[in-house]
C-alpha cells in the first residue's frame, strides 16, 4: 500500500492540464470523407426532377412509382444530359442483358451523367452495348448450383446448418450483374425466368423442410429483395421461421438501403413489421436481423444515414455484403472508403465478394489477384469485427471460400482451385477474366481442347498443393 501511495504522489506524474504528447501526427478532419455525404436537393440537377421538393423525393410511394423500366423513360428523365449516341447504346444494352431495367429516381440522380461511362453506379445498373464482353467459356446460368441444391423451390440447403429461402422473384432494383438472374426479375430477349412468386403454398413447403431438418439453424431470407415483401409477409415469414425450434438466427437480405433508403424513412408499416419480429426474435433469444448490399460509397448519402440512424434506433443490426466490380470498386481508396463509410453509419462490413460469373456482365469482373491486393490495403484501416472478408463464392455449389484459401492459383491462365471439404467433396475453380491474360492464353482460351488441358494442370497442381500441405500438417 505504502508503495502505490508513493506511485501515486510521484512529483513527474502529469497532471490534468498538462498537455498531451501525441505520438502521430493529428489527422485533418476534412480528410475523414467517409464522414462527408452527399446532401440537399441533389435530385434537382436531373431535369424530370427539377421541381420535385424533398418531401415527394423521400416518399417511397414515389420512388417506386417512378422508377425507370425501360430504355425510354430514361430518356426523358435524363434528357439532354446525354448524347443521342449513348442512348442507342443503352438501348442495345439492354436489348442483350439478361435482367429487365429497374433504376429508382434516387439511383438515377446519385449518377455523374456528364461522365456516364465511367460512372460506378451507372456501371452497375444501366448496360452500354458498346462496353460488352463476350462471357467466359465456362459459365453457366446458374454458376452457384443453387436449383440443384434446392430441395423444395426457392429453398438452397447447401451449408450444413443453413438456408437460403427466396421468398420471391422481384426487386426494387435490378441489378445487371445479379447471380440470380436464372430468377429475378421479368423474362428478357436473353433469359427465361424461372418463377418464384411470392405465394403461401410455395413457402409452406419451404417451412415444412426447414422443420423437417433439425439440423438448420440460420435462415437467409432472400429472393428477389425482402424489401419487396409487404408488412404482413415480413411478419408471416417472420413468425413461422421464429416458431421453429431449430431456427436460431434469420437475416432478411435487401439492397434496398442502397438503392431506395427513404423507405426505411416513410415506410413505417414495413419499419414496424420488420422491428417486431427482431423484438419477437430477441424475447426467444434468436437473432433477426438486416442484410444489405452497398458497392460504392456514393451509394452511401445524408438521406442514408438518415434511414440507417432509423434503424439502428430500433436496435436492428445490419450487415452488408457487396461485390468487387472493375470500374466500380476494384480500388483501394474506393474500397477503404466504402468500408469506412459503413462503418460511419453503423453497417458492418461482412463480405466482400468477387464478382460470379454471371452472364452478360464480364465487363464487370476483376481477377482474383485483384481481390487479394485490395483485401491487404483494407484489414487494419479499422476495427476487425468492421473489416469485411473477401470471398469467392465457389462455381458449382462450393459456396464462399476466403479469397486466399485457393489450393492453386495460376496468374497465367486465371484459374484457381478451391476445396470446401465441409461443404462438397471435389475440387472448385474460379476464372479470372479473359481479357485480363496476356493475348497469347487469351488465344488459347478460344480452344476447347487447350481449356481441357488447363484445367487438368490446374487440378493437378491442386492436387499436389494439398498433398504436400496434408504431409505437413498436424490437423487430422
Ligand atoms: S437486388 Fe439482389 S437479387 Fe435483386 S437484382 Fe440486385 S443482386 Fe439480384
Amino acid at each position: 500500500m505504502d508503495t502505490q501511495l508513493k506511485l501515486l504522489g510521484r512529483s513527474d506524474a502529469p497532471t490534468a492540464l498538462e498537455p498531451i504528447k501525441h505520438l502521430k501526427a493529428s489527422v485533418d478532419p476534412s480528410t475523414l470523407h467517409h464522414r462527408q455525404l452527399l446532401d440537399g436537393a441533389f435530385w434537382q440537377k436531373i431535369p424530370a426532377y427539377r421541381l420535385i421538393d424533398e418531401a415527394t423525393f423521400l416518399d417511397h410511394s414515389w420512388q417506386a412509382k417512378n422508377t425507370i423500366t425501360n430504355p425510354q423513360k430514361l430518356l426523358s428523365a435524363v434528357q439532354h444530359l446525354v448524347p443521342q449516341s449513348f442512348y442507342d447504346d443503352v438501348a442495345e444494352g439492354f436489348r442483350r442483358a439478361p435482367m429487365s431495367i429497374r433504376v429508382s429516381p434516387y439511383l438515377l440522380s446519385l449518377i455523374d451523367w456528364s461522365d456516364a461511362y465511367n460512372d460506378p453506379l451507372r456501371r452497375q445498373f444501366v448496360p452500354v452495348a458498346s462496353r460488352l464482353l463476350p462471357d467466359h467459356p465456362k459459365l453457366t446460368l446458374d454458376s452457384l448450383h443453387e436449383q440443384a441444391d434446392a430441395p423444395v423451390p426457392g429453398l438452397t440447403h447447401r451449408y450444413p446448418d443453413k438456408a437460403l429461402f427466396l421468398a420471391l422473384d422481384t426487386c426494387p432494383v435490378y441489378c445487371r450483374f445479379c447471380t440470380r438472374s436464372y430468377a429475378v426479375g421479368v423474362d428478357t430477349d436473353e433469359v427465361e425466368k424461372v418463377s418464384l412468386k411470392a405465394t403461401e403454398d410455395r413457402w409452406d413447403r419451404a417451412f415444412r423442410y426447414i422443420s423437417e431438418r433439425p439440423e438448420l439453424e440460420d435462415i437467409v431470407v432472400s429472393g428477389g429483395d425482402s424489401y419487396q415483401l409487404k408488412a404482413r409477409q415480413i411478419t408471416l415469414i417472420g413468425t413461422r421461421l421464429l416458431e421453429l425450434p431449430n431456427v436460431r438466427r434469420i437475416r432478411f437480405a435487401t439492397k434496398g438501403p442502397a438503392v431506395m433508403p427513404m423507405k426505411l424513412l416513410t415506410d413505417h408499416e414495413w419499419v414496424d413489421a420488420l422491428t417486431g419480429v427482431v423484438e419477437r426474435g430477441r424475447k426467444l433469444h434468436k437473432e433477426v436481423v438486416l442484410h444489405t448490399h452497398f458497392n460504392h460509397p456514393n451509394e452511401i448519402t445524408a438521406i442514408t444515414k438518415r434511414a440507417l440512424d432509423a434503424v439502428f434506433e430500433r436496435g436492428i443490426i445490419t450487415r452488408n455484403q457487396s461485390v468487387l466490380q472493375r470500374g466500380v470498386n476494384d480500388s483501394i481508396a474506393t474500397m477503404q472508403l466504402l468500408t469506412k463509410r459503413l462503418g460511419h453509419c453503423q453497417v458492418q462490413p461482412y463480405y466482400v465478394y468477387v464478382h460470379d460469373l454471371v452472364k452478360g456482365v464480364e465487363d464487370l469482373r476483376t481477377t482474383l489477384q485483384t481481390a487479394l491486393d485490395i483485401e491487404k490495403a483494407v484489414r487494419g484501416i479499422t476495427a476487425g469485427f468492421h473489416t469485411p472478408t473477401f470471398v469467392v463464392d465457389a462455381p458449382g455449389g462450393g459456396g464462399k471460400r476466403v479469397a486466399h484459401s485457393f489450393e492453386h492459383y495460376d496468374r497465367t491462365t486465371g484459374i484457381s482451385v478451391y476445396a470446401a471439404p465441409s461443404v462438397k467433396p471435389g475440387f472448385f475453380l474460379y476464372f479470372d477474366p479473359i481479357d485480363t491474360l496476356d493475348p497469347e492464353v487469351a488465344e488459347r482460351w478460344r480452344s476447347p481442347a487447350e481449356q481441357g488441358r488447363m484445367i487438368h494442370a490446374a487440378i493437378e497442381a491442386a492436387g499436389a498443393a494439398q498433398a504436400a500441405s496434408a504431409r505437413a500438417s498436424s490437423v487430422r
